[in-house]
């Protein structure tokens, strides 16, 4: 199974036709069918510990606020892998995981999934990022579930790789360039480490300089890259499905790793 990453925006483009959700609805056609799907949301933060959701039928979680009735109504009804997640539990030797019932699928997971797999008839499950640990625990926790891809597990990270609320340009239009310097920056670097595969320079990606500071204040939406690139092996090219920006400086960058 390749392995994926979502730039996933605005839980708002759930409801949206837009050049991003039309790329996320050929994709899914053009995918392999998984037999489940493991995915790795910014919005599962867990401190000290990583989580493997076990649910067999896993809750919409409506994780926002301030948006249309609609969106809060919306649910993403796929089954859960309580087997499968069982199994990513134990692949993780060096910094053993746990397993929970508490969490469901965030909108990380179901807004994208909405538009890649609309039948919702694909197992998926969830990962929690411990967001205590730093860059390089997240990229090798991605080499350790790398296995489940020979099971036809679709590893997909959601998050986004420049990701800075208090420096979005509302109202500003889905655009292929950033209206900010920093943020357009940000994204030709990760862009052009990307293309070489330059893993350290992506891991260590405050080296990038004041552009990683504006676009990575926090790093929640920039650790689901890094187990999407340790999901992947080293001789994979990272192919950008997709790229744009929304809000001005969100960038929508999306990618395949392996065929
Ligand atoms: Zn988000």
């Amino acid at each position: 199974m390749p392995v994926i990453f979502i730039g996933h925006g605005s839980p708002m483009n759930v409801l949206r036709d837009n050049a991003f959700t039309r790329q996320l609805r050929a994709w899914g056609k053009a995918l392999p069918r998984p037999a489940a799907i493991l995915s790795i949301s910014a919005h599962w933060l867990t401190p000290e510990s990583t989580q493997l959701g076990v649910q067999a039928s896993p809750e919409t979680i409506h994780d926002f606020g301030g948006f249309p009735q609609a969106l809060h109504e919306m649910i993403y009804p796929a089954p859960g892998s309580p087997a499968l997640a069982r199994e990513a539990a134990a692949l993780l030797h060096a910094n053993p995981a746990g397993t929970t019932e508490e969490w469901g699928l965030d909108h990380g997971t179901w807004t994208v999934l909405h538009h890649l797999y609309p039948k919702a008839d694909i197992p998926v499950f969830q990962l929690s990022i411990d967001y205590a640990k730093p860059a390089d625990f997240h990229y090798r926790l991605g080499r350790e579930i790398s296995a489940l891809r020979s099971r036809g597990v679709l590893i997909m990270g959601s998050g986004n790789v420049v990701h800075n609320l208090r420096a979005t340009d509302r109202g500003a239009s889905d655009a292929p360039r950033a209206s900010r310097p920093w943020a357009q920056a940000f994204d030709d670097a990760v862009k052009k480490a990307l293309a070489t595969r330059d893993d350290p320079a992506l891991i260590a990606y405050e080296g990038f300089g004041e552009s990683a500071r504006m676009a990575v204040p926090t790093p929640d939406h920039y650790f689901p890259l890094l187990y999407a690139l340790g999901a992947a092996t080293r001789d994979e090219r990272a192919v950008s499905t997709f790229e744009g920006f929304q809000a001005g400086t969100l960038s929508m960058r999306c990618l395949q790793f392996g065929a």
